[in-house]
């Protein structure tokens, strides 16, 4: 089943004007429009049942307890996770990967132990790791991204020989936010499993787009926000093997993951409370459901197929333009949804300014992906990201600005 093309209406703010011409909004892989069921879920939240959570035994409190345990359930149920104990919500992403790092990161490892990531990675998932290189004495290695003849994929012949019995985790993601490429999650996830190392999967670009089976692809930890998946800012989640987080000291200390304080010291609740020390982000948690509940109704194979339909036919019609440099795969190989690219004669901030003259939002710079962009010999790209909501036809407007940046750049 293909996307309706109606569902555009859903989403408020695709309904306006840029420069006198119509948004084309390109820039979902920095985040997504919202639909009105999810800002209506938010809205809600603070109209009617606002209130603090866990503590309370009025009304209000209970309902909120209750939208906020309804939400964790409900994410357990969108990745498959076995137990909603094994869902930890956090703000998104970078918070997700930092909690892994100091929590387990910080009690596991020592001098000799290696740490695997990729030269793909955002910086989310890279940072951390170097931190908690520096933090234990461990090692930080990088698979290799192959050259551009090989279309930028990992470097698997590599990946074999770096997984050693010394590496404790692997953390990949699953969908470079500016290659588009598309790592084969459980394969690798299998392959790190055999020497013995925990996986981490940064799930930010692949989560709103793809049906994600965390049993199936056998990972440890998964990553993900829900601003990238049609929900609210600030919230997003971690997903961690129930018996690994139970293992692991709380990465926040506070209020509500407590058993029993003295003055002495105190003792933790186990997961999921353990790691949400505070008032958690309840209203964007409800935001968040609702935004499972969008992707769920319009069906995740159909988003895929479209979503990754468009990266396909956006890099087809982009390489017939003169001087352009792809990056990622190309000829048929498997691309998520966006293509980024540069050209020999404009700065990816110009296109983009440009762009945004035409009604069209792109995204130009290293995309948090500083080392890659070097090892590339690159500055920047403009980066396409594509959502439920973009068509054909916006694909046409986008490669027609190109067109008039170009023209306008020859001079
Ligand atoms: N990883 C990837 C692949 C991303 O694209 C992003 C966001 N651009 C992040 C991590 C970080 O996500 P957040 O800013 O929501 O924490």
């Amino acid at each position: 089943m293909s996307l309706s093309p109606n569902l555009r209406i859903d989403f408020p703010a695709l309904d306006q004007h840029v420069g006198g011409k119509p948004l084309v909004y390109l820039d979902n892989g920095a985040t997504t429009q919202k639909p009105r069921s999810v800002i209506d879920a938010v809205a809600r939240f603070y109209e009617r049942d606002n209130s603090n959570v866990h503590r309370g035994l009025h009304a209000l409190s209970m309902r909120a307890t209750d939208g906020y345990e309804a939400a964790r359930a409900r994410a357990a149920q969108f990745i498959n996770a076995a137990d909603p104990a094994e869902i930890i919500f956090t703000r998104g992403t970078t918070e997700s990967v930092n909690l892994v790092a100091s929590s387990w990161g910080n009690t596991n490892l020592k001098p000799g132990d290696v740490i695997l990531t990729t030269e793909m990675e955002h910086h989310s998932n890279l940072v951390p790791w170097q931190q908690l290189a520096a933090r234990t004495g461990a090692t930080l290695k990088y698979v290799p991204v192959a050259g551009a003849d090989a279309e930028h994929g990992l470097d698997l012949d590599a990946l074999d020989k770096l997984l050693t019995p010394q590496v404790k985790l692997f953390a990949f993601t699953h969908l470079s936010n500016t290659l588009g490429v598309l790592n084969e999650a459980t394969a690798l996830c299998a392959k790190a499993r055999a020497v013995g190392a925990l996986t981490l999967i940064d799930a930010a670009q692949s989560i709103g787009h793809e049906p994600i089976d965390v049993q199936a692809i056998g990972c440890d930890f998964m990553a993900f926000s829900g601003h990238k998946m049609a929900g609210p800012t600030g919230i997003g989640v971690l997903y961690g093997k129930k018996a690994l987080l139970n293992a692991m000291p709380p990465y926040q200390t506070g209020g509500g993951i407590v058993v029993n304080v003295t003055y002495e010291g105190a003792t933790w609740k186990p997961s999921p409370e353990r790691f949400e020390a505070g008032t958690p982000n309840v209203a964007d948690a409800i935001g968040l459901h609702a935004a499972f509940d969008y992707l769920d109704a319009l069906g995740r194979p159909a988003i895929a197929a479209h979503d990754y339909h468009l990266g396909e036919l956006a890099c087809t019609a982009l390489a017939e333009l003169p001087g352009i440099r792809i990056l990622g795969p190309k000829s048929g190989q498997k691309r998520g949804g966006l293509v980024s690219f540069a050209f020999a004669e404009a700065h990816a901030h110009d296109v983009v300014t440009f762009a945004d003259q035409d009604g069209v939002a792109l995204r130009g710079g290293h995309h948090c992906n500083q080392p890659l962009m070097r090892k590339l010999g690159l500055a920047s790209t403009t980066r396409a990201s594509f959502y439920v909501y973009n068509t054909e036809a916006e694909i046409e407007i986008l490669v027609k600005s190109m067109r008039r940046i170009l023209k306008f750049f020859a001079g």
